[in-house]
């Protein structure tokens, strides 16, 4: 059974979606972090607006929770444009994309959320869409078939994925600018929590959102998940008061450890140490041993431990590094108790 988690940097359900959202920067002053990428969209904004021409169309690509919807709505907000939002897995007939795409204004942007998982047949649909802004519609089939071809206003597509890699060449390829998120430092978190500490209006000591933000995993949207948790714990524990002995223990009751690691992020390296020997490992192997999808450990729980070096993914598989026994408090086993691997067998020849 997958376990439990208040790190998953997906957001779930419809109340956390609604606090994601109120909490959602709204222009480019107002993001924090990702300095480059806000550069170079101000001047791709500026120059479209200057030339009274839509953007061109735009990949974002990053783990869960770093800001990709937040940064489509607001180039939307900074272009004057309207947004519409919808997801890959939500368009599966040309019907679905052809109602979305004829109801398109000139100028307005489509978000399109988890594009890698479009289907073949809508992902060819779009092409000429993305390129000469037109699509062949086909009504009927067999002898009655009909293509039309339907002229669409200019509109931009910006586009979110956790995997570039998945994506076809020729839809990566349609995309005038693609950016890579990373992950924020604890001082860009913390000033993400200050201003989401203060849309909230909650007191707190500044140790204590710097202590929110060591623990959040580098991911805004789990800092502010933090934020939420640690303000129910003060109301209900500490007179509403955030003091760093509150929110030392409302963490500890998440099982947050002092890198921020989780149940499932420790669990995934007990497992590559202990039932694998500390690697290489395959990441199927280690989702069936753990119960969990292989996209959830490979989207949520390994960026971070890669950014952190606590894994090292090499073509044989998933090392653990010594960093990671290390955080365990596991001795790294000696060479000649590993088993070795066939492939090792062939190396020593
Ligand atoms: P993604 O689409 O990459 O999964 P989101 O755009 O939904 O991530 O971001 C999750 C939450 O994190 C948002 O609701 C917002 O409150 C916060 N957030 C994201 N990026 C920033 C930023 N640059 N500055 C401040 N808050 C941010």
């Amino acid at each position: 059974m997958a376990i439990d988690r208040v790190l998953n940097s997906d957001s779930t359900g419809a109340a956390e979606e609604t606090y994601n959202a109120s909490l959602r920067p709204r222009t480019l002053k107002e993001c924090i972090g990702q300095q480059n990428i806000k550069d170079k969209l101000s001047i791709a904004i500026d120059a479209a607006k200057q030339r009274s021409e839509p953007l061109e169309h735009i990949l974002f690509y990053g783990p869960p929770g770093l800001g990709k919807t937040t940064l489509a709505h607001v180039i939307a907000n900074e272009m004057g444009a309207a947004i519409r939002v919808t997801s890959g897995p939500a368009l599966v007939k040309q019907g679905d994309v052809m109602g979305l795409l004829t109801n398109v204004g000139a100028g307005d942007i489509i978000f399109i959320d988890e594009i890698h998982r479009l289907s073949a047949a809508v992902e060819e649909f779009i092409y000429p869409a993305m390129e000469d802004f037109k699509v062949d519609f086909t009504v009927d089939s067999g002898l009655h078939a009909k293509t039309i071809n339907f002229p669409l206003k200019r509109f931009t597509l910006i586009g979110a994925t956790t995997r570039a890699g998945l994506l076809t060449a020729p839809l990566r390829g349609r995309f005038g600018m693609l950016y890579h998120l990373d992950f924020y430092t604890p001082g860009e978190l913390t000033e993400i929590l200050r201003r989401s500490a203060e849309m909230l209006g909650l007191k707190c000591e500044s140790k204590t959102l710097e202590l929110i933000a060591a623990r959040s995993r580098g991911t805004p949207r789990i800092a502010n998940r933090l934020l939420k948790r640690v303000r129910d714990y003060s109301q209900v524990k500490g007179a509403g008061k955030m003091t760093l002995d509150i929110v030392s223990k409302s963490l500890e009751m998440e099982q947050i450890d002092t890198l921020g690691l989780d149940e499932l992020d420790r669990s995934f390296l007990r497992a590559l140490i202990k039932v694998y020997n500390g690697g290489p490992a395959g990441i199927e192997a280690i989702a069936a041993t753990l119960g969990e999808e292989r996209d959830t450990l490979e989207d949520v729980v390994e960026p971070y431990l890669l950014q952190i070096g606590f894994v090292r993914r090499t073509k044989r598989g998933r090392e653990a590094t010594p960093a990671a026994y290390a955080h365990l408090g596991m001795a790294i086993p000696k060479a000649n108790e590993r088993p070795v691997t066939q492939q090792e067998l062939f190396e020593e020849q």
